[in-house]
C-alpha cells in the first residue's frame, strides 16, 4: 500500500496504474475507520483492481457551530485497516493540498441539498460537492463508493455526476449497524456510555414506524409523531424525522419503498439513520 499525501504524487501513481489498464476505484472518507467504511472498501475490491481510499476531514462541510474540532481521528488506526483490506492507495492530503490559499469555487447541488441535512446543516452540501468533485478530478475513478446511510449525500453526488458529466460511476452501498442495530459513525465514539446505551433506540423505534405501516396505518403524520413521542422520552433531541420518497419528495401516504429519514442529537452527538419502508 502507497500513503500519499500530495496530488502531484497520486496523479503519478494512478498514471502507471492506468498503463497497467488497472480499474479504479475510489472510497472518500473523514477517517476513523469502522466496519461501514471497510464495507465499502471491500465492495470496491471485489469489483476493481486499484483501491484508492482518501482521509480528509474536510472543514469546509462543517458549519461554524458543528464538531469539526471534536471529530474523532486515529491515522495510525486507520492505516492498519486500510493494510489489512487490500487499499492500493491511501490519500491523506493535507488542508492546504486540497484548499490552496485564495480557493474560490463551490459546487452546488441546488435541489437535492433542499431539506433534511441541508436544513440543518446550511453549506454543508456545498462542501461535500465541492470536495468530491475535486477527489473525483484528482483520482478519476471507474467507480466510487458511497454509504446508503448518508443517503442524501449519495444522490447529491449522483446528480452532480450527471449534472456535470463527470465519467465516474456511483454506488450506493447498503447500511452496515453495531449488533444492537445503531448504524455505525464515526461520531459513536463523542457518545458518553449512557448515550451509547440509549442510541440503538433511535433504530428501534424507527423500525416501530415500519411495524405501524405493515399493520395497516399509512399516515406518515401519525407514524412520525408516534416515533418522536418515544424518542423525546429518552433524551433524544430530534433535528428532523420524516418520511420521504427514494427521490426526496415528501410523502403523506406511505407506500413500499418510502424511506424514514432521521437526524438527532444525544449527548450533543449529532446521528442519523434511514431506513426503508418495506
Ligand atoms: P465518512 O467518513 O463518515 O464521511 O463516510 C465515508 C463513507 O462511508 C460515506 O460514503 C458514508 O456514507 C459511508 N459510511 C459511513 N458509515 C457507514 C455505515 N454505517 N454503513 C455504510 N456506509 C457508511
Amino acid at each position: 500500500m502507497k500513503i500519499i499525501n500530495t496530488i502531484d504524487s497520486l496523479r503519478y501513481e494512478l498514471k502507471l496504474k492506468r498503463e497497467q489498464k488497472s480499474l479504479v476505484s475510489l472510497v472518500p472518507t473523514m477517517g476513523f475507520l469502522h466496519d461501514g467504511h471497510i464495507s465499502l472498501m471491500k465492495k470496491a475490491k471485489e469489483e476493481t483492481d486499484t483501491l484508492v481510499v482518501s482521509i480528509f476531514v474536510n472543514p469546509i462541510q462543517f458549519g461554524p457551530n458543528e464538531d469539526l474540532d471534536r471529530y474523532p481521528r486515529d491515522l495510525e488506526g486507520d492505516v492498519k485497516k486500510c493494510l489489512e483490506n487490500g487499499v492500493d492507495i491511501l490519500f491523506i492530503p493535507n488542508i492546504s493540498e486540497i484548499y490552496p490559499k485564495n480557493f474560490q469555487t463551490v459546487i452546488s447541488v441546488k435541489e437535492v441539498s433542499k431539506g433534511l441535512c441541508g436544513d440543518s446543516r446550511v453549506g454543508h452540501f456545498d462542501g461535500v460537492a465541492t470536495v468530491v468533485c475535486k477527489l473525483f478530478m484528482m483520482v478519476l475513478p471507474d467507480i466510487a463508493f458511497f454509504g446508503k446511510k448518508d443517503y442524501q449525500q449519495l444522490l447529491l453526488i449522483e446528480k452532480m455526476v450527471e449534472d456535470l458529466n463527470i465519467p465516474i460511476k456511483v454506488k450506493g452501498c447498503e447500511i452496515v449497524r453495531e449488533l444492537d442495530g445503531l448504524a455505525m459513525s464515526s461520531r459513536n465514539r463523542n457518545l458518553t456510555p449512557k448515550g451509547r446505551e440509549i442510541a440503538p433506540n433511535l433504530q428501534k423505534f424507527m423500525k416501530m414506524g415500519v411495524q405501524l405501516y405493515s399493520n395497516g396505518e399509512n399516515r406518515a403524520s401519525i407514524i412520525i409523531s408516534t416515533i418522536k413521542k418515544e424518542l423525546e422520552n429518552l433524551d433524544f433531541k430530534i433535528d428532523y424525522l420524516e418520511i420521504r420518497d427514494k427521490n426526496l419528495k415528501i410523502v403523506e401516504n406511505l407506500s413500499q419503498g418510502d424511506i424514514m429519514f432521521a437526524a438527532v442529537f444525544l449527548d450533543n452527538v449529532r446521528l442519523i439513520d434511514n431506513l426503508e419502508i418495506f
